[in-house]
């Protein structure tokens, strides 16, 4: 049996190791490989400490279950599968979004969220 602690740094690796947001159920299912036992109360709290300290984050889109994934400094987007319902990271931002603006408006931020059908679901 491992320790509180030693359970949410696994679950922390698997998340980095997964290298793209996921589900609470994703996480685990790929967690509980190496921490048998594992139970989604588990991930769901493990999950929540993460996002305290600052180490993951949330993510919530329309159309799929909150995902998760590793902070980090990059700025990026998302892709999601309408299919499988799997999140992608999306690397290299189009920009440009403010020239959307009304006069007078100011952008402090922008998301970018795109739909379709992933790899292995359109084979
Ligand atoms: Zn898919
Ligand atoms: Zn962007």
């Amino acid at each position: 049996m491992q320790s509180k602690t030693q359970q949410r740094s696994s679950i922390l690796q698997t998340l980095r190791d997964i290298g793209r947001p996921v589900t609470p159920q994703e996480l685990l299912a790929t967690a509980a490989r190496k921490s048998p036992g594992l139970g989604l109360a588990t991930v769901y709290r493990a999950l929540k400490r993460l996002v305290e300290n600052g180490d993951a984050r949330k993510i919530d889109v329309a159309g799929v279950p909150p995902h998760y994934e590793i902070q980090t400094e990059t700025h990026h987007h998302f892709f999601v599968c309408e299919t499988c319902q799997k999140m992608y990271d999306l690397y290299g931002c189009p920009g440009g979004f403010s020239k959307l603006l009304p006069p007078g408006f100011t952008m402090t931020s922008h998301e970018v969220v795109i739909y379709g059908t992933c790899r292995s679901c359109a084979t």
